[in-house]
């Protein structure tokens, strides 16, 4: 069975976020969406929220769990059996950070490969942070967000 963890903050989750797990459920037998705790960083929403907002997104797509972990991504893959971490790329911006971090984790677990998937062009300028930034200012978030997450976020 060919397992592969799509790990994140999703805080919260989006429509580019959605696009890449349902492709990759496409792919692999089992993908295992990873959501980070650090409590170092300051979240909107804590990880058992943004495992349920994904849990409700997710729901119709049958070989995708949700988690959430804390400490090293290998060794959460490790823990898994997973030898496959997907990530999202959207523009050349998002990719010195994500070379950088696949090269580190490659030096960490050389068994594992780091698999990129690249956006969709509709969702290429969403970001949990420029949603975050709209849904403050009182702007539509509507189609850059699940229906699920949308309510949770106004009311936020
Ligand atoms: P992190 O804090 O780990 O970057 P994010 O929740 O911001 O967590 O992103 C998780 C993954 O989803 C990353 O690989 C990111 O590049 C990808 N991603 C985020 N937004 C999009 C999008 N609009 N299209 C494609 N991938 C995306």
């Amino acid at each position: 069975m060919n397992t592969a963890i799509f790990p994140g903050s999703f805080d919260p989750p989006t429509n580019g976020h959605m696009d890449i797990i349902e492709r990759a459920a496409r792919i692999y037998d089992r993908l295992i969406v990873a959501v980070l705790r650090n409590t170092n960083k300051n979240y909107m929403f804590n990880d058992e929220e943004r495992v349920s907002m994904l849990r409700s997104a997710c729901m119709g797509l049958k070989n995708v769990e949700i988690t959430s972990f804390e400490g090293l991504l290998v060794d959460f893959a490790r823990s898994k059996g997973s030898k496959i971490v997907l990530r999202g790329l959207r523009a050349v911006t998002d990719f010195e950070y994500e070379f950088t971090m696949a090269l580190m984790n490659k030096k960490l677990a050389p068994e594992i490969e780091t698999v990129f998937i690249v956006t969709s062009a509709e969702n290429m300028f969403i970001s949990s942070s420029s949603v975050k930034e709209i849904v403050h200012f009182g702007g539509p978030i509507e189609d850059m967000v699940p229906k699920s997450v949308a309510s949770i976020l106004r009311k936020r």
